[in-house]
């Protein structure tokens, strides 16, 4: 017979061991101001530090968008992008931060992305519930994609570039990925999509600083409403698209070279500054050398 009773202490023992980690494993629910959050047991923390931050986050994306993200919300937090994927059943790839669910007032958080500098629960909540509102306002209809993106990065935060997407390559103002291209969707590649991101970030940042909330407004009722990007620039600016799009890139170019032109400044600088440090280094060193020698001098008897 196999078994008795050394097989069952083992099974006991595995038992044990096992018993902990599947409860830590298992999901929970944790109750916030505008609806629940599900989340393994052992990351609890993330979903009780989440419900104090959540009424902010949804107060933030209302003011800009105008239109409150629909409550109650689920958010589901994942260990990472294919625990969330597997909870929402829907497939994602694997270096997003989150993702929003507008027909189902649903949104996903990776934690594993918490880790990675600036991205916060709260920071990724927001950046959600913005496509959350921005579904409400358009009433389900599509916008172009880098037009919500970027809006969602300038509410919501960055969390998206600061986390997965840290390493990519900065914003190429004379290669630039064409709108069309990233207006129905975003690249999958990690790499590809941080430049998507990126850009899309900067020229919306940009429409905000010179048009505010109520520019990005328009153009989103402009858009949903069925005409083109260039129609609803022209509706919402009475300017063409490519001509706001030129003041953004020569005042990106502007800042650059302001940037320059203060490290040129600064470098001459920092050079003199190592210089005199070294300078007094030596003559400090040299004064004491001679003091030593003199004490030297002093201690030893004289010569008759
Ligand atoms: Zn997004």
């Amino acid at each position: 017979m196999r078994g008795g009773p050394a097989a069952a202490l083992f099974a006991l023992v595995i038992g044990c061991a096992l018993a902990p980690a599947q409860r830590d494993d298992a999901w929970v629910s944790v109750d916030g101001p505008l609806g629940t959050i599900e989340v393994r047991a052992f990351q609890r923390g993330f979903a009780e530090q989440l419900a104090t931050q959540w009424r902010r986050a949804h107060e933030r994306v209302t003011d800009v968008i105008a239109f409150a993200p629909p409550t109650p919300t689920r958010v589901v937090i994942g260990r990472d992008a294919s625990d969330v994927a597997t909870r929402l059943a829907v497939p994602l790839p694997s270096w997003i931060a989150g993702v929003a669910l507008k027909g189902r007032a649903t949104v996903g958080l990776n934690a594993a992305s918490f880790a990675k500098r600036g991205s916060t629960p709260a920071s990724v909540l927001r950046h959600e519930l913005c496509h959350l509102a921005i579904g409400v306002r358009t009433r389900g209809r599509s916008i172009p994609r880098w037009l919500e993106e970027g809006i969602c990065q300038a509410v919501g935060g960055r969390a998206y570039l600061a986390g997965t997407l840290a390493n990519a390559p900065p914003l190429d103002l004379d290669s630039l990925i064409p709108w069309r291209s990233i207006a129905d969707d975003f690249p999958r590649d990690a790499r590809r999509a941080a430049l998507a991101y990126e850009q899309s970030f900067a020229f919306v940042s940009h429409l905000e600083r010179t048009g505010g909330a109520a520019l990005l407004r328009s153009l989103i009722d402009a858009t949903a409403e069925g005409r083109s990007i260039s129609e609803a620039f022209v509706a919402s600016t009475g300017r063409a698209m490519v001509d706001l799009e030129r003041d953004w890139i020569e005042r990106e170019r502007r800042r650059r070279r302001g940037w320059l032109a203060i490290a040129e400044i600064v470098s001459p600088l920092g050079v003199a500054a190592v210089l005199v440090l070294f300078a007094f280094r030596r003559r400090r060193r040299r004064d004491r050398m001679l003091q030593s020698a003199m004490e030297a001098q002093d201690a030893s008897p004289d010569p008759d």
